[in-house]
């Protein structure tokens, strides 16, 4: 597992100034600069949007996909930092980490437009797969949020199977993981509304869920440590999506109701 220094991925995060069209020009620079190829790194215009998605292709020996998505969209009110520069500037470091090694899936790494305009990005981006591609989706990972503390997964977004995966791999690094419902739009609707299993990670909690779109959004938010150790969690959970195969005829599950609230740390499901 090759990882990209804590060094660089901070100074990722740290990029979050400016508005959007700003925001979008510094995700496709750092993309580029984490050694997306520029032939691979593209833009989709989105109707009705200012800025358009950015999607670096990294494509593997296989057929099948995973997308990793977050948005890079931010509110007026604070800087955006935790929601979501967190996401969209880790999307770099983890292309940069599947890249060192082979893999057999396609991997889509997206930043999404418009999360907070009724997320027409990710509805955009869905709508515009034809029917094969979207069945060629084997996981949607939807970074939003993550940095006020350790890893979190929303229960009621997540399937079953990609749920358990998660908490096998969180359990072996011996990582915290806790589940915790959130209220609002994800990116991962367009797709579930597809029938493609997901996961949302984030790192929203019932004691920190107070900073989210006030002023209080700002870099002093971040709980760098743990932001870290979510980069590394999903550095090992992509590579483990990657080297997993889906049951044939597998539909996504929902999790079990005793799930879908907020539970503290620790291993919550036999996988
Ligand atoms: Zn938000």
């Amino acid at each position: 597992m090759t990882l990209v220094g804590e060094k660089i991925v901070l100074s990722r995060l740290q990029q979050y100034g400016g508005d959007d069209t700003v925001r979008e020009t510094t995700l496709r620079q750092i993309f580029l600069e984490a050694g997306c190829p520029e032939a691979q790194l593209t833009v989709q215009a989105v109707p009705h949007l200012e800025q358009p998605n950015v999607i670096c292709m990294l494509p593997g020996t296989g057929s099948r996909t995973i997308v990793v998505g977050a948005n890079f969209d931010h509110v007026a009110a604070g800087d955006g930092v935790i929601d979501n520069w967190s996401g969209a500037s880790m999307l770099p470091s983890l292309m940069q980490s599947l890249r060192a090694a082979p893999h057999t899936h396609t991997f889509a790494f997206v930043g999404f437009s418009g999360l907070h305009a009724n997320y027409v990005g990710s509805k955009f981006y869905v709508s515009q797969m034809r029917p094969e591609q979207v069945k060629g989706i084997d996981a949607m990972v939807d970074l939003d949020m993550l940095g006020l503390g350790p890893t979190m997964m929303w229960a009621k977004r997540t399937d079953l199977r990609l749920a358990g995966s998660l908490m096998q791999m969180a359990d072996a690094m011996k990582m915290p993981l806790g589940v915790v419902d959130l209220a609002g739009e994800a990116d991962e609707e367009p797709f579930t509304e597809k029938h493609v299993c997901t996961v949302v990670v984030h790192s929203v909690t019932p004691e920190n869920s107070q900073i989210i779109h006030p002023p209080d959004d700002n870099y002093k938010a971040v709980r760098w440590d743990d932001y870290f150790a979510s980069y590394r969690l999903m550095v090992a959970y992509l590579t483990k999506l990657d080297g997993a195969t889906v049951p044939k005829g597998y539909t996504c599950k929902g999790l079990p109701a005793s799930m879908t609230t907020w539970k503290g740390l620790g291993r919550l499901l036999k996988p």
